[in-house]
């Protein structure tokens, strides 16, 4: 088989390094791919977004599969495009990926279907948006409706920082056409926990449950970023959180899907938070979460190319889908000032020093002159699998301490949350 992954960050170094395992896999592609995934598979320069471009490539190499990492390429209708090209692609259509591509349409689809998620409200007009934040009242989380690289989500303490955003968003327009509707809603507090599940359409397969880092700093402080670092299971997602999730939410949601005429194939990833009338939903994604799936494809047992092909072929129900025991935790290094502006094309160093059952899967990184650059915020997710959380945190920062680029910054508190 010859399979083609679309992307170029970690999530796309995990996935190559677990297709790669497939005996089923004869030769495997990423575009663009990176520093790592090129130790891996054949890099070809043609951006994620590029979709003529990607179809045109796989037509020419005769592509089995497809494999897309990234959601703008999904929003954008890749998956439909190979279709219509008669291109085998795991991945849901624009329509099901709208789920992630428009707030708007996640919060009334579940609104619709009573899937337990935040009270809301959406808005095209800022004056509405602001009367409506002072009823409210705060503290108030405000979302731009479409894809805002991860920043569009602002969780407003007081009414003046919210109000403040409604004329960042709408008026200001700073997130583009992504801010031309807003949703308001309640501000929850609990756990967070991201549950990943394989679907195709009918059947839905949960992943092991993991936890995202997004602030930048220890104790989860400062900015949010694109995620700092994950581990996998996650202990608060205890067998009765997982089995409500299940049942009162990633499944209506399948459902739901199909019903408006949105049937929904691929990775349907559920951001909760567990509250304490039980989890919530803050967010859907359509694909794997970046660096969630870091952690849970390395403990992922099975064949991943069997489970995309259940998938595709609407056979999900027939297969078994093994997870290793144990845990493991991705540890991301950035580049310093990240999330806020950096600089790159730093050596890294010490890459050669990690142990081979630690797997530093590449986000940022390019090849200059033979030598491995950072090229971007988050640089490289160090991963590690062991028979305890606490001995999966501890190999992973063991590696880290191997590795050095100037500026390079970490949390060092990833998965504690799990020993507590
Ligand atoms: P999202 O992209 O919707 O998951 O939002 C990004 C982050 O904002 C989440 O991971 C939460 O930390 C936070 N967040 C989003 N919605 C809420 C909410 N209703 N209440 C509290 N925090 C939220």
């Amino acid at each position: 088989m010859k399979v083609l992954v679309v992307g170029g960050g970690g999530r796309e170094h995990a996935l190559v390094w677990k297709l790669k395992q497939s005996p089923r896999v004869k030769e495997i592609f990423c575009a663009p791919g990176n520093a790592g995934i090129a130790s891996l598979a054949r890099c070809v320069p043609i951006g994620a977004e590029d979709i003529s471009g990607l179809v045109a490539f796989a037509r020419q190499e005769k592509i089995d599969l497809t494999v897309v990492g990234p959601e703008g390429p999904l929003t954008m209708g890749i998956v439909d495009s190979f279709n219509e090209a008669g291109l085998a692609i795991f991945g849901p259509t624009a329509r099901a990926a709208a789920i992630e591509g428009s707030k708007v349409l996640a919060k009334e689809l579940m609104a619709k279907y009573d899937i337990p998620t935040a009270r809301f409200a959406a808005f095209s007009d800022a004056g509405e948006a602001a009367a409506y934040i002072r009823k409210l009242n705060a503290p108030c989380v405000l979302k731009a409706d479409g894809l805002a690289a991860g920043k569009g989500v602002i969780v407003c303490r007081t009414v003046e920082e919210a109000l403040g955003a409604v004329e960042d968003i709408m008026v200001k327009g700073v997130f583009g056409a992504a801010g031309s509707r807003v949703v308001v809603e309640e501000y929850l507090t609990g756990q967070e926990v991201s549950i990943l599940a394989f679907t195709d359409g009918e059947t839905v397969i949960p992943m092991l449950p993991a936890q995202d880092h997004k602030q930048v700093y220890d104790g989860d402080r400062g900015p949010n970023t694109g995620g700092m670092g994950a581990y996998a299971p996650a202990p608060v997602c205890t067998p009765e959180v997982y089995q409500t999730a299940l049942e009162k939410i990633l499944i209506p949601t399948v459902r739901a899907m199909a019903a408006e005429g949105r049937p929904y194939r691929g990775v349907l990833y559920a951001g909760l938070m567990v509250t304490d009338e039980g989890p919530r939903v803050l967010e859907f994604n359509a694909r794997f979460g970046d660096p969630e799936a870091q952690p849970v494809l390395m403990l992922l047992e099975t064949d991943l190319v069997e489970v995309i092909e259940a998938v595709l072929s609407g056979r999900l129900a027939e297969k078994e889908i093994r997870w290793q025991p144990g845990a493991a935790v991705c540890v991301v290094l950035a580049s310093g000032g990240y999330p806020g502006p950096y600089r790159k094309g730093y050596p890294i160093s010490g890459l050669d020093r990690v142990p081979s059952d630690v797997l530093v899967f590449h986000a940022g990184t390019a090849l200059e002159d033979g030598r491995v650059v950072t090229a971007g915020g988050r640089v490289l997710g160090v991963t590690a699998a062991a028979e305890t959380i606490a001995a999966a945190i501890e190999k992973a920062y063991a590696a880290v301490e191997q590795i050095h680029f100037e500026g390079m910054h970490y949390r060092r508190d990833i998965g504690r949350k799990a020993l507590m």
